[in-house]
C-alpha cells in the first residue's frame, strides 16, 4: 500500500527538497544529477589527489603522500569531489536509507572505471567491509551495494567474503589524518587467503576521505599476497592537504 501511495504522489528530490514528475535517478531530480561533476584539473598519478594550482609538482605528478610512500594501495580514482550535489546525494545514499542510489552512483564508478582506468585491470572487486554491528543498523553497505552492480558490468568477479572487518571504529569524522589511521589500525582481516594471493584486487568505496581506511584494507590485503590493488570511489575529498 504504502508503495502505491508514493506512485500516485509527486515525487520529492532528496536533494533540492523540489517536487517534480518524474525523478532522474531514483529520488534525485535530474537537474540535480546533472550538477555531478567530474573531479578534474592534475591528478596524482597514483592515488588521484587532486593539486591545487599552486601545488602543483615540477616533474613527476606524485603528491607528498604518495612521495612518502603513505599507501598501500597502487592507484586511486575518485568520480567526483565530495561536495554537493553528490555530497548530499551519498548522504541520503548511506544514512537516509535510499538504497536505489546504489545503481545510478555505480554507473558513476563504472564510468570512471571505463574512461580512467583503461590500463588496470583486476581479478576480483572487493567492498570495503562494514562491521556487522553497523551494517545492522544501516540495512545495508553501501559498498556492497555499489560493487555488486559494478562486477555485474564489468564482469569482473565479486569477491565479498575474502575481507571482513570484525572491530567496529570510531566514526572517522573530525578525526586528524593521524588520528584516523590509529582508529583503523587492525580493524580489518583477510580470512581468505588463498583467493587473494598474487591477485589483483580492486577495492570499492562510496567515499575516499584520507584515505586511511581504503590504505587499512590496502595493507591487510597486500600483507596477504595480493600483488596489487587499485581503489575506486565515487567522491572523494579534496580538502586535505597532503
Ligand atoms: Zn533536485
Ligand atoms: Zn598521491
Amino acid at each position: 500500500m504504502e508503495s502505491l501511495v508514493s506512485v500516485l504522489s509527486p515525487a520529492t528530490c532528496v536533494v533540492c527538497q523540489s517536487s517534480v514528475e518524474t525523478l532522474g535517478c531514483g529520488v534525485v531530480c535530474r537537474p540535480c544529477w546533472q550538477r555531478i561533476t567530474r573531479l578534474d584539473g592534475i591528478l596524482c598519478d597514483r592515488c588521484g589527489y587532486s593539486f591545487a594550482s599552486r601545488n602543483l609538482p615540477a616533474e613527476k605528478a606524485l603528491c607528498a603522500a604518495c612521495r612518502r610512500g603513505d599507501f598501500h594501495f597502487d592507484f586511486a580514482r575518485s568520480y567526483g569531489r565530495l561536495e554537493d550535489p553528490l555530497q548530499a546525494i551519498i548522504h541520503q545514499f548511506k544514512y537516509g536509507s535510499h538504497a536505489s542510489l546504489a545503481r545510478p552512483l555505480a554507473r558513476l564508478l563504472h564510468a570512471l572505471w571505463v574512461q580512467s582506468c583503461q590500463d588496470r585491470d583486476a581479478d576480483m572487486i572487493v567492498p570495503v567491509p562494514l562491521h556487522k554491528a553497523r551494517r545492522k543498523e544501516r540495512g545495508f553497505n553501501q559498498a556492497w551495494l555499489l560493487a555488486r552492480h559494478l562486477s555485474r558490468w564489468t564482469q569482473i568477479p565479486l569477491k565479498d567474503k575474502v575481507l571482513v572487518r570484525y572491530r567496529a571504529t570510531a566514526v572517522q569524522a573530525g578525526l586528524s589524518r593521524g588520528q584516523r589511521r590509529r582508529n583503523i589500525q587492525g580493524a580489518f582481516r583477510v580470512v581468505d587467503r588463498a583467493a587473494v594471493r598474487k591477485r589483483t584486487v580492486l577495492l570499492v568505496d562510496d567515499v575516499f576521505t584520507t584515505g586511511a581506511t581504503l590504505n587499512e584494507c590496502a595493507r591487510m590485503l597486500r600483507k596477504q599476497g595480493a600483488n596489487r590493488v587499485d581503489v575506486l570511489t565515487v567522491a572523494r575529498v579534496v580538502a586535505w592537504s597532503v
